[in-house]
Parts: C-alpha cells; sequence; structure tokens
C-alpha cells in the first residue's frame, strides 16, 4: 500500500509518454491510482466547425471531474502525448500502456486505462496475454458521451473505476486482473465486446459473469474473478501480426479465399464460421484449407454468434474441421482470439504448441 501527504502537480517524460499532471492531496492515502489516459470520447470536444469529435488532453478532461479530490486514493495520471480515437490503436499501442503499467507497478496499487470504447475490448485482451502474472486491477473506461456533455456517461464510468480499482478485500486487490468498467458493469476484458454503438451500454460478456455490478454498492462476483498466484509481473511483447480473419457468408468466392490463405508470410487464419462452428461443406473449401494447414498456417475457428460457441463435429458442416486440423476456439470472443493468436506467434513456441495453447485458458478467455 502507498502513503502520502504531499500536495503537488509534475509535468516530466516517462517513457515518450508525458506526465500530465500528479494529484496528490493533504491526507493519508489509503492506496495509490495510476490513471493512464489514451484518447477516446471520454475526452473528446465538439469541433465547433465541423461538429466532429476531436480529442483533446488530459487536463481539460480532470478539470470536468472535480469529484477525484474527494477519493482517500492517490491519484496520480500519465497521458498519452497525443491521445487518440481508439480505432487508430496499434500493437505499438497496447505495448506502451503494458509497459507503463508495469514500470509504475510497484509504486501503485491499481491502474485505470481511459480507453475509447470501440477497440477497448481489443486492448483489454491485448493487456490480459502481455501482463502474466498481474496480481492489481487494470481497470480500462471510456465513455459514449464527451465528459463536457451535459448527459455524459463518463463521469460515473471514471468515477466508480477508479473505486473498483483501489477496492481491497482481505488485503488485496478485489479485481486482480484486466477488466472492462462500463455503464454499472464490471466485465473479464478478454470476455467483453462492443456490443452497442448507441446505448450506454457498451459492452457485454455474453459467455462469462459480470465481475461486479454498480448500484448503490459495489457487488463483487468474487468467485467469476481471477485468481492471482504470486509471482513477479512479467511483460510479453506483442511482435507477431501476420495474421487474417476470413469471415464467412453464403456466396463466399473461392478466389477471395485463394487469395487470403496465399498471403505472404501468412501464419494464422481467424475463420469466423455460421452458429456453432459450422461451415459450407463444398470441396473447393475443404481443399483450400487442407492447402492452409499443410502451409502451416493455423486456423482457429470462431463463431460468427456473441453468444455460445464453436463445437466442432456436433454437425456434419464441421466435422471436416477436425480432421483437417482446424482448431476450436470454442466460446472466445473474436477479439481475444486476434490478441492471443498475435501473442502466441510472437513467442518461440512450436506452431502444434501454440495449437494446444489456443485450446486451452491462459488468462481466463475460454471455457474448458
Ligand atoms: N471513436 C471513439 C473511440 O473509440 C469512440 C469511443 O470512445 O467511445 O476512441
Amino acid at each position: 500500500m502507498a502513503g502520502g501527504t504531499e500536495a503537488s502537480f509534475e509535468n516530466c517524460i516517462i517513457n515518450q509518454k508525458r506526465y500530465l499532471r500528479s494529484i496528490r492531496y493533504d491526507i493519508v492515502f489509503m492506496n495509490s491510482i495510476l490513471i493512464i489516459y489514451t484518447g477516446g470520447t471520454i475526452g473528446m470536444i465538439r469541433d465547433e466547425e465541423s461538429g466532429a469529435l476531436k480529442t483533446f488532453d488530459f487536463d481539460s478532461l480532470i478539470h470536468e471531474i472535480p469529484e477525484i479530490k474527494k477519493f482517500k486514493s492517490k491519484i496520480e495520471a500519465i497521458s498519452f502525448e497525443e491521445p487518440i480515437d481508439s480505432s487508430n490503436m496499434q500493437p505499438e499501442d497496447w505495448m506502451a500502456i503494458a509497459q507503463t503499467i508495469y514500470d509504475n507497478y510497484n509504486q501503485h496499487d491499481g491502474f485505470v486505462v481511459l480507453h475509447g470504447s470501440d477497440t477497448m475490448a481489443y486492448t483489454a485482451s491485448a493487456l490480459s496475454f502481455m501482463l502474466e502474472n498481474l496480481n492489481k486491477p487494470v481497470i480500462l473506461t471510456g465513455s459514449q458521451l464527451p465528459i463536457g456533455e451535459i448527459r455524459t456517461d463518463a463521469k460515473e464510468n471514471l468515477i466508480t473505476a477508479i473505486e473498483i480499482a483501489s477496492t481491497i478485500k482481505n488485503g488485496k486487490p478485489a479485481v486482480p486482473e484486466v477488466a472492462i468498467y462500463f455503464e454499472y458493469d464490471l466485465y473479464r476484458g478478454n470476455r467483453s465486446t462492443k456490443s452497442n454503438a448507441e446505448d450506454f451500454e457498451a459492452f457485454s460478456s455474453p459467455n462469462y459473469p459480470v465481475l461486479a455490478e454498480a448500484g448503490v454498492s459495489l457487488k463483487f462476483n468474487h468467485s467469476a474473478i481471477y485468481k492471482p498466484n504470486d509471482k513477479n509481473l512479467k511483460i510479453n511483447k506483442f511482435s507477431d501480426n501476420h495474421i487474417a480473419t476470413i469471415k464467412l457468408y453464403p456466396g463466399i468466392s473461392e478466389e477471395v479465399i485463394f487469395s487470403i490463405i496465399n498471403t505472404p508470410n501468412l501464419k494464422a487464419i481467424v475463420l469466423e464460421t455460421f452458429g456453432a462452428g459450422n461451415a459450407s461443406t463444398q470441396l473447393w473449401f475443404i481443399n483450400l484449407l487442407i492447402v492452409a494447414v499443410e502451409k502451416n498456417i493455423i486456423i482457429l475457428n470462431i463463431s460468427q454468434c456473441e453468444g455460445g460457441g464453436v463445437s466442432q463435429g456436433k454437425y456434419e458442416t464441421s466435422s471436416a474441421f477436425n480432421k483437417i486440423g482446424v482448431i476450436s476456439g470454442a466460446d472466445m470472443t473474436y477479439e481475444a482470439a486476434v490478441a492471443k493468436l498475435m501473442y502466441l506467434l510472437g513467442t518461440d513456441l512450436t506452431t502444434q504448441e501454440i495449437k494446444n495453447w489456443l485450446q486451452k485458458p491462459l488468462r481466463g478467455e475460454i471455457t474448458l
């Protein structure tokens, strides 16, 4: 736990990301939370001329939430020098967030990452694989309306995310994992997906229970929360993006599949299939998948359905997959599948070892 009584503001460069402000209050702090501001609607402002939303700086954002001063936690913040719309997030940015958490791990009890909602589930999934042996909360949040707008959801999301990150149970963090907090629900990061572009309730976690609900009090679903080990935090780098997605649709052509599997240096394909992992049994399709597997390309079967998952062999239309060596992604989200592949392909594991790990939970992302 951290304690402090100082009152000061700091402005220095750490790992190319700027410490815009360090807020400290004249009390003995219960614990210490680091906010990492990456951008997103939460910190956007409407351009008067065009009406389009554009990012603004963390200083302006934090001024909109005076309530933050009421926390008994020491709250510090680090901001991306250029806050971004999360559609521009790249694996290098995931790495910068993970590195910031790693570098500041011992000084803080929890982390809140302010992030655009569009790709938040990808970042949360990636962080879960990058931060091995995590035993402190990393809570991602954002908002559907900018913080300056009257009906904004940003204040509640940020304030509750800080509260969750600072909650201690039996002397340990209540949520020692990467999670997303949005509109009264806390979700496991690598189980969540952005499922609504309009409602304040933008996220869902169709195959895993919510980790906590925020009502008058915070109700934690302790049995669903990750049980960490006590090893030291380790950071895994994301170095391989040689993957592609084939989202099946009735009428997909041989030319399209042929050109994807012949992409130079391709190492894996996420095959988005129908229902419980089914696909056409047309011979040309099966033959192309066989060619891909022979080229050592991993094919990971993920269902297009949000709820439920792949059950290869349940129908005749998925039996061939077992024979060919297509890997079942079971109930993994698309976002977790992409992040897990990028992570595993960047390790020195063999193709067979990667195939084995794809079918087992590394951070609670898949139900066995
Ligand atoms: N386009 C925004 C972003 O993802 C949307 C949001 O923040 O909700 O950065």
